[in-house]
């Protein structure tokens, strides 16, 4: 899902300020095509950013729509890169989120969230739908055991 992202390339076109903190977490969430949970992120750049700078960093992402937030069941927060279609008002990518229940990881599926509406007087700005279970690879793993 994250054929090329280019850090320098995103930064300029939400018009934030270059810093080597702020490509480097881009970076780091790129990586893998599986969300990056943030005790994780800690854990990789902990080194280079601290704490608070890394959630000011991932805050403002999350404001601009490149990144999203999924959280996994035992409510810690995981971070994968939005498609380019979000904005800083409305988040496109309303996929469904798959999180294993093996292997924990958790997958933004190209498969799109039903469409509720809502009951009167509430605007829903963002749907998040998680799927519970048991994910490609873990599945191949038991078959071959
Ligand atoms: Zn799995
Ligand atoms: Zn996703």
């Amino acid at each position: 899902m994250n054929m090329k992202i280019d850090p320098t390339n995103i930064l300029k076109e939400h018009a934030l300020k270059h810093t080597k903190q702020r490509v480097r977490v881009l970076e780091e969430i790129a990586l893998d095509t599986v969300a990056i949970s943030q005790p994780e992120l800690e854990k990789k750049l902990g080194k280079e950013i601290d704490r608070v700078t890394l959630y000011r960093i991932l805050n403002i992402y999350e404001d601009k729509g490149i990144l999203h937030r999924i959280m996994d069941m035992n409510g810690t927060a995981n971070y994968a890169i939005c498609s380019s279609s979000c904005s800083a008002d409305h988040h496109h990518d309303e996929h469904i989120h798959f999180n294993c229940t093996t292997c924990n990881k958790i997958y933004c599926l190209d498969v799109a969230v039903p469409h509720s509406t809502m009951p009167k007087g509430f605007t829903a700005k963002t749907v998040n739908t998680t799927a519970y279970g048991t994910c490609e690879k873990c599945n191949l793993e038991v078959k071959k055991n």
